[in-house]
């Protein structure tokens, strides 16, 4: 269904418990023979498979735009981090060194090896980057991965599947299996072929995914909710703070796990930030996402809009930007004031665009509030005062922050969660290693 109008775009049909056994062992097998490619030979079929992506850009962007109602600027941001974490990992394989490491008596040599067959359960929100930061680590590293898209938005990734086998990976090396959490996720979960799951999506699934491979000790990556803080510190650059906020949490609709939701603000400069917050999130442009001047597109299902809109009513409303009217599932940007910490705007992951407001008094006061939820994803700092971007920065509880700017994800540098936001890091050059176990061989060398 089409987020923009509602209109039908084609149904996908679901895989059965029986298809997902069958692709596992079809993994499984290749996965003997995928291990051992030679790393310079892995490494070009990787590089390949981007060189397909980037080929087929403008064509996934549009395709999210059709199907996830994502703005086409980031759709192609989205298919070419997809071409850029492919490039990153292509280099993995060559440079997967393990250690040497001084013994008496013989040599010691640690091996990353490979898990087997990896099972990556992606949301809805970024099918396309979210899929790629768990398949391709895993492939480079030398796991075989069998795929689930959110039941929303598979398209993207099934033609993701059609391009590795256009670029030459072998037949079972990355299968993507559409279908229901509670059908294909969950055999993920229980198969014992499956050695790790891969997750991002709700801190609820998650949880429940967590307590499912351990009855296997599987491994398992968790990427989950979040409520972040953007602090504005009295000494900041309150006119650069006031205009980046907006698409520090209406980006994506808000439907991003990074999302600044909860903006703190130090109460001597509260009212001017917020007469300097009105026009920027009046100034966000809602419209059709296809239209190259987009700036924030839909929700992705009616469902999902009521419950966003949920959270707004009877809430103290500060302002709202404009959405279209009609068809589709448009939900404005809106600011709430908090009235205490304890308000279910302020607490809970609304994953839509609606950004909640509060005063703060001093430091300590600022770090006490963004550390006051059960997520630590990720999180901004406003402040001209460099002893006290380090310091809060290193105080709050959370696995991405940035100082003076809401960036949160590039593919050579880790991203994750801490507390129930997640567990494990992705992306970066670390990645690698939550797709292998360390082996430690011991050669004797005595006669
Ligand atoms: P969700 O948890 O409902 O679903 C995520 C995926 O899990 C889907 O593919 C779904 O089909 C599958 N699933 C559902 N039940 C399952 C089960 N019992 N077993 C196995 N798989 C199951 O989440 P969502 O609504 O699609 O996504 C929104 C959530 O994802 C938000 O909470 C958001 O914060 C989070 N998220 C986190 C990150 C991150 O990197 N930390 C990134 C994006 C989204």
């Amino acid at each position: 269904m089409s987020p923009v109008d509602g209109a039908g775009i084609g149904v996908v049909p679901g895989c059965s418990v029986g298809d997902v056994d069958s692709a596992v062992s079809r993994a499984a097998v290749a996965f003997e023979a995928w291990r051992h490619v030679a790393p310079g030979d892995r490494g070009r079929l990787l590089r390949r498979f981007a060189a397909q992506v980037d080929a087929h850009l403008e064509e996934l962007a549009r395709l999210e735009v059709r199907n996830a109602g994502h703005t086409i600027g980031n759709a192609r941001w989205e298919a070419g981090n997809v071409r850029d974490v492919l490039d990153y990992y292509a280099g993995a394989p060559e440079r997967l060194t393990g250690h040497q490491i001084p013994v008496p008596g013989g040599l010691d040599v640690t091996f990353h090896e490979p898990l087997g067959v990896v099972g990556v359960i992606v949301p809805w929100n970024f099918p396309m980057p979210i899929a790629c930061w768990g398949f391709a680590p895993a492939l480079a590293a030398g796991n075989t991965v069998v795929l689930k898209p959110a039941e929303l938005t598979p398209l993207t990734a099934l033609r993701l599947a059609e391009l590795a086998r256009d670029a030459g990976l072998p037949d079972g090396v990355f299968t993507v299996l559409p279908g229901q959490g509670s059908v294909v996720g969950e055999r993920f979960v229980t198969h014992p072929a499956v050695r790790k799951v891969c997750f991002t999506g709700s801190t609820e699934v998650g949880t429940r995914i967590m307590a499912g491979c351990a009855a296997q000790v599987k491994r398992v990556t968790l990427e989950l909710g979040g409520k972040s803080a953007n602090i504005v510190f009295a000494d900041a650059d309150l006119e650069k703070a006031a205009a980046t906020a907006p698409y520090a949490v209406f980006d994506n609709a808000g439907q991003d796990c990074c999302a600044r939701s909860r903006i703190l603000v130090q109460r001597r400069v509260y009212d001017r930030f917020l007469e300097l917050l009105e026009p920027a999130v009046q100034a966000v442009r809602v419209e059709d996402p296809a239209r190259e001047t987009a700036e924030m597109g839909p929700l992705i299902s009616a469902a999902h809009r009521d419950r966003v809109a949920g959270y707004v009513d009877g809430a103290d409303v500060a302002f709202t930007g404009s959405c279209p009217d009609g068809p589709g599932f448009w939900h404005a940007p809106t600011v709430l004031l908090a009235g205490s910490p304890a308000d279910r705007h302020w607490r809970e992951e609304v994953f839509g665009p609606v950004v909640s407001v509060l005063p703060f008094d001093d430091e300590a006061d600022a770090i006490r509030l963004a550390n006051d939820t059960e997520y630590g994803l990720s999180g901004s700092i406003w402040t001209r005062d460099v002893g006290r971007a380090v310091r809060v920065a290193r105080a709050v509880e959370s696995g991405n922050l940035s100082v003076n700017s809401h960036s949160s994800v590039r593919y050579w540098t880790p991203f994750g969660g801490m507390k129930r936001s997640g567990l494990g890091r992705e992306l970066g050059p670390d990645a690698l290693h939550a797709f292998t176990d360390v082996k430690n061989v011991f050669i004797g060398t005595e006669e």
